[in-house]
């Protein structure tokens, strides 16, 4: 497991190639987009530089992780040599799929195709492969040189040998691996979207405030963070799309997104990332302020 080729350089991508680098893999990172792949080398290098700050790392660990990443724009170049590719594009079944046919044509038949999706079926994917026991789930965690978990997914084809390689290799990374079958949301999301998406329904319901049930959860529950930051945080499109597969996946109302969670992403509130969710983010303040919508 030498060479690692990392497909899409966005929030993940540019975690996944950091951590695989600094642990002496040859790295090679694949975007579409050269500004993403500026941007993520960019933003490696400012994440080597906080840990080299913090003592974690030597100033020359930092210089010999950047050494051994190496980027380009196109899939076929990108995969030609690889022993394991890591896919964190876009979280499109259109578009992975279409990847994966790519990347099987063109990887050497014994490398491990492995995609970091948050809740698109493994065993999907690998039916557009000619190598279905070697397509494997590698979950990695937001952010991801921080978090230790790294879900390891079976597809229904996946064999044990993909599968012990994928969970050796994780904890060789200094992660801490965990195995779960191929159902819908895996584990992390089936648990994690629906108490998001209950703690959004206690909003809508008039329970209680923004601020009131994530200080329920963080103090009650001794959770980092409540849910509704967290879900700033991952996104509210991407919460809404998540559900939206639990809920397809398992044909049950339980898992049907709340509406106010439905009005907030076709708003284009959607969290963080633009600029205002549950909170805002564009005051400059570090302070946590509910957006003007939930204000009490
Ligand atoms: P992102 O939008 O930050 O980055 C996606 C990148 O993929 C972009 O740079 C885009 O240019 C690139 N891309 C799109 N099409 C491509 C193609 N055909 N070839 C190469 N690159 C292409 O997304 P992200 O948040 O990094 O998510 C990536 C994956 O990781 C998704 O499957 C997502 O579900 C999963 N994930 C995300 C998180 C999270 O917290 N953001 C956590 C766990 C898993």
């Amino acid at each position: 497991m030498k060479n690692i080729s990392v497909i899409g350089a966005g929030t993940m991508g540019n975690g996944i190639a950091h951590v695989f680098a600094q642990h002496q893999h040859q790295v090679t990172l694949i975007d579409v987009s050269a500004a993403a792949l500026e941007k993520a080398l960019a933003t490696i290098s400012n994440n080597l530089d906080r840990m080299v700050k913090k003592e974690t790392i030597q100033p020359a660990d930092k210089e010999r992780t950047l050494a051994n990443i190496h980027t380009v724009t196109s899939i076929e170049e990108g995969v030609k040599n690889a022993d394991l590719v890591v896919e964190a594009a876009t979280e499109n079944v259109g578009l992975k799929l279409k990847i994966f046919q790519e990347i099987d044509g063109f990887a050497p038949a014994k490398a491990i195709l492995a995609t970091n999706t948050s809740s698109i079926s493994i065993t999907q994917i690998a039916a557009v492969t000619k190598r279905a026991s070697q397509v494997i789930g590698m979950h990695f965690m937001n952010p991801v040189p921080v978090m230790k978990l790294v879900e390891v997914i079976r597809g229904f084809d996946t064999s044990d040998d993909t599968t012990r390689i994928i969970m050796e290799l994780s904890q060789s990374l200094g992660k801490i691996p965990v195995e779960v079958n191929d159902y819908p949301g895996f584990v992390a999301n089936r648990i994690l979207m629906p108490m998001i998406n209950e703690a959004i329904y206690t909003l809508y319901e008039g329970v209680a405030g923004v601020t009131e049930i994530d200080t329920v959860m963080k103090l009650g529950m001794a959770h980092p963070m409540g849910p509704l930051q967290l879900a700033d945080f991952i996104g509210l499109d991407v919460c809404l799309s998540i559900l939206r597969v639990l809920q397809a996946g398992f044909g049950q109302p339980k898992y049907a997104p709340c509406p106010l969670l439905v009005n907030m992403v076709t708003a284009g509130k959607l969290g963080a990332k633009s600029g205002e969710g549950f909170y805002q983010y564009s005051t400059g303040s570090k302070e946590l302020i509910p957006a003007p919508k939930f204000a009490r």
